[in-house]
Parts: C-alpha cells; sequence; structure tokens
C-alpha cells in the first residue's frame, strides 16, 4: 500500500485534520522509519527490522537552525500558524535530545508566534523517563496513545518492539494529572487472518474503565485516513465514532473525532 515518508525535518504547514495549520517537524531520519511500535495502520508503513533500524538523529542544532529559518520566513510573509507539531517518520520522544529540542522550539516559538501551540503525537512509551514527562509538561497539547486495555490487541494492533505493559503506561499516563490528550485509533479489518476490532464492547468497556482512571483532559479519537500498511484494515464510521464520543461525553469528558 502507498504508505509514506516525510522527505525533511520540518514539513508544511499544513492543514491538519486534527490541530489547524500546523508546522510538522520530524526528529526522525528522512529516508527510513524509527520507532518501538509496529502499527498494522502506520501511515509511514512498517518498522524497519532492528539491524536495518537507522537511528541518526538530526542534531539538536541543526533542528533549531532550520526551525528558526522557517519560522523566521513564515513571519516576514505574514503567514498563520495554529500548532507546531512533532510528528514525523516514528516516536520523536525516542530522540536523544528530545528535551533540549523541545525548550530550543518554546524559545522560537515564543520569539515568532507567540500564539501558537506546541503539540507532541506521541506513543506513550518513553514516559517512564523524568526528562522526556518534564518536557512533555512544557508543551501545550501533549497527545498520547493508548489504542487498547487488552495486551494481545496491543500486539496485534500497535506489535510493540520492545517491553510494553498497558498497567505500566497507564501508571505513567497518570503522572500528568489528566493534563494530557488521551489519544486513541479505532480500526476494524483483519491483519494475518485476525480479526481487528478495537470498538467492540468488551474492548471499549475494559479501555473506559482505564480512561476514567486515567482522566485525561481531552480525548481524541480516528481513524484510519489514509493508505495502511496492513491491506485489510477499514475505517470506524462517523457515527460509530459519534456513539463512543457520545458515552464518554456522558461521563464528562471532553472528546474531539476525526474521522
Ligand atoms: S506509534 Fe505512530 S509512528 Fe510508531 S508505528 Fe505506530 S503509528 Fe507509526
Amino acid at each position: 500500500m502507498a504508505t509514506f515518508l516525510f522527505d525533511k525535518i520540518i514539513f508544511g504547514p499544513v492543514k491538519s485534520r486534527r490541530l489547524g495549520i500546523s508546522l510538522g517537524i520530524n526528529l526522525l531520519p528522512t529516508d527510513s522509519k524509527l520507532c518501538n511500535f509496529n502499527c498494522i495502520y502506520c501511515e509511514c508503513g512498517w518498522t524497519p527490522d532492528k539491524k536495518e533500524l537507522k537511528a541518526d538523529w538530526h542534531p539538536r542544532q541543526i533542528v533549531k537552525q532550520k526551525l528558526d529559518e522557517v519560522l523566521s520566513a513564515m513571519k516576514t510573509e505574514n503567514k498563520a500558524l495554529d500548532v507546531i507539531t512533532y510528528a514525523g517518520n516514528g516516536e520523536p520522544t525516542m530522540h536523544p535530545e528530545f528535551a533540549e529540542i523541545i525548550e530550543d522550539t518554546i524559545q522560537l516559538r515564543d520569539k515568532y508566534f507567540s500564539k501558537a501551540r506546541i503539540a507532541v503525537l506521541s506513543n506513550a512509551t518513553q514516559i517512564h523517563k523524568e526528562k522526556i514527562i518534564n518536557a512533555l509538561k512544557k508543551v501545550d497539547d501533549n497527545i498520547l496513545k493508548l489504542d487498547s486495555a487488552f495486551p494481545e490487541t496491543v500486539k496485534l494492533i500497535n506489535n510493540p518492539q520492545g517491553f510494553y505493559q498497558i498497567d505500566n503506561v497507564v501508571e505513567n499516563l497518570k503522572q500528568f494529572d489528566g493534563d494530557f490528550t488521551l489519544q486513541t485509533m479505532f480500526v476494524k479489518g483483519k491483519h494475518k487472518g485476525q480479526l481487528v476490532d478495537n470498538t467492540t464492547d468488551k474492548e471499549f468497556n475494559a479501555w473506559f474503565k482505564l480512561v476514567k482512571e486515567i482522566n485525561p483532559q481531552t480525548i481524541m479519537i480516528y481513524t484510519i485516513a489514509r493508505d495502511t500498511p496492513s491491506p485489510d484494515l477499514v475505517k470506524v464510521s462517523y457515527d460509530e465514532l459519534k456513539q463512543i464520543s457520545n458515552k464518554l461525553e456522558k461521563e464528562g469528558f471532553k472528546v474531539q473525532i476525526s474521522a
């Protein structure tokens, strides 16, 4: 399927379905994906084998210089900017200088677009590290993934490449005292002959129990929008996402839907 990689460190600005006018930052290699998950829906394609993984990180100074150049040009051209978003070809918080890069980003944002937000989309695998927690606490939109309450579903959908235990992730998420956005991808279909569906009552009820425990400020629910590496996945309909959203809102949660 036609998945794609971002071939630059800074990309956009683009109109994001979830965040507004967004300038993207890709801290991962520009010619390969680098992630400790291998989600069956990942728009960047499959995660390469360990021996093929390229951990050639863009140095902090280069990221800072490129971001300075782009923001300065956008300011001169009177362009609008809602958000600077860390996403790209994998998991941004794996970058060894992630915390320092966030400091630089805050400085540059304040200099050029003081009203713009800083967002990080992360799979929440590095939030056992104090440095990463502190960095994420400084950004405006700290968006952390949890796709299921069941280890077997996480294995099927996200396929973590290292140690991943839902209980630990839940405990780590609690460190933000609710001040973050929980992001969940709802998806159906088949993968390698196995049924995929994290919208069933059993899935929803177990996930909702964790949501109540973690108590996030916002819950972002979405479904696939582009080609996925696993070919037999299907979108969850807007109506189904709306039903999920209604149940969450009934309990007082703030929900964003991207269909
Ligand atoms: S966590 Fe994000 S980047 Fe990593 S495999 Fe999943 S969707 Fe792709």
